[in-house]
This record gives C-alpha cells, structure tokens and sequence, in this order.
C-alpha cells in the first residue's frame, strides 16, 4: 500500500489529498497542516470582514473530521514538519499542541506549504495595529482591531486583488481608507 505524505492542509494540499484519494482507493493518505485549519476559503476572508458573508463558519470547508469521513485522509492540524531526509525517506513533525516530535515515513510526498505575506522591515511593522491578511487567525485579528479599537481610518498596503478587496471591505464597515501602491498603477498584475 502506496503511503502518501502531503504537507500543508490549505487549497492545494487539500485539493491533492482529495485527488490522490480519486486516483487510488488504498494509499494511505496523511495531511500535516501546521495551523488550526484546513481547506479554509481564503477568497472569502475580506466578504467576512466586510460582513458579506455573515457567517465564519461558511469559511470552513472542510474540517479534518469531514477529510477522515468523506476521502479516507487522516489530516493532522497542529502538526508542522520541520525536517525531511529524502534518503530515508522520513519526516520529523512537530505536534504543536504538546511540542511533542514524531518520525513520519513517506513513498511519495507532496509539498504544498503555500507562501506567506511579504513583510518588509520597516520601523512599527510589529505594531498590534499592523495586520496581515492570508489565514483565518489573520482575519480574526482584524477582526478583534476593529472590534476592540473602532478605528476610523485604515491604510491599506499594496493594491493587488487582496489590496483592494480590503479597501471595500473596510469601506464597507464605515472606515475612511487610503491604500498606497509602489507602482504607478494597482492591480498592475
Ligand atoms: C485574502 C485572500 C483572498 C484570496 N482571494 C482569491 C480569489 O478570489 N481567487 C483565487 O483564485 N485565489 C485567491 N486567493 C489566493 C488563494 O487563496 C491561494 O492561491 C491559495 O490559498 C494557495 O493555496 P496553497 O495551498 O498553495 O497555500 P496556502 O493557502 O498558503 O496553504 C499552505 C499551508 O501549508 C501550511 N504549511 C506550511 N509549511 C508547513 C510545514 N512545514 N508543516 C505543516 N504545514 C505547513 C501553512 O500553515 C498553510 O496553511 C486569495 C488569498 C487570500 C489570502
């Protein structure tokens, strides 16, 4: 039996995991996703900030409950590899909820660890009021700021698709809002 190892819980290693279970109804399917959630709808994170979409459980498509009973796939949240030693063909994961390590082994593996927001190193970027937005505990900081703070006026950083999904979203809850793009257009790509 084929032990497949998919790193990262999100739309690619989730749509892998899902895939790989259509290919082959005997793999042995693991899926390790260092955060708390799986196959979350990141395109709908500014419509929940916004309030379009009211509830923040319709972002959560899938759970590793629903995983094990629909494709058969023993996903792992929590759980972060931190090494793999392709010769013996072997994971180190890190359990994040005891800060316990465990040895994994692997016939294929499939990375799909996604990317993280650029950050770049200015003076204040670790400020409470500084968010960032790519996950669901993203959201829930913005969300907990606007919340907490009731800020009148926000500026959004970079005016790609997220840029300015922000910008309506945050208008849409009453703020004022400047976004401030390095190009001499947004949406550029
Ligand atoms: C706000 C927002 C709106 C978007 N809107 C749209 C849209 O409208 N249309 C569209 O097509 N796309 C949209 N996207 C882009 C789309 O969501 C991404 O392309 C997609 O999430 C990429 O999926 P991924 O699985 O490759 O990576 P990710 O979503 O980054 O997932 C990778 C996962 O791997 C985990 N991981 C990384 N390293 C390890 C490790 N060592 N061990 C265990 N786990 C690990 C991470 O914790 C992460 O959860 C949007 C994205 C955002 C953030």
């Amino acid at each position: 039996m084929t032990k497949i190892v998919i790193i990262g819980g999100v739309a690619g290693g989730a749509s892998a995991a899902a895939r790989a279970r259509r290919v082959s109804e005997t793999a042995e399917i693991i899926m390790l996703e260092r955060g708390e959630f799986v196959s979350f709808a990141n395109c709908g994170l500014p419509y929940h900030i916004s309030g379009e979409i009211e509830s923040r459980d319709a972002l959560l498509l899938q759970t590793p409950e629903s995983f094990k009973s629909r494709f058969n796939v023993d996903v792992r949240v929590l759980n972060e590899v931190i090494t793999i030693d392709r010769q013996a063909k072997q994971l180190t994961v890190r359990n994040l909820a005891t800060n316990e390590t465990y040895q994994e082994s692997y016939d294929k593996l499939l990375l799909s660890p996604g990317a993280s927001p650029i950050k770049p190193p200015l003076p204040g970027i670790d400020s409470h009021f500084v968010h960032s937005l790519r996950n669901i505990p993203d959201m829930d900081k913005v969300l907990s700021t606007l919340m907490l703070h009731k800020p009148k006026h926000a500026t959004v950083v970079g005016g790609g698709f997220i840029g300015l999904e922000m910008v309506e979203a945050l208008r849409h809850v009453g703020l004022k809002v400047s976004l401030l793009e390095l190009a001499d257009q947004v949406m550029g790509s």
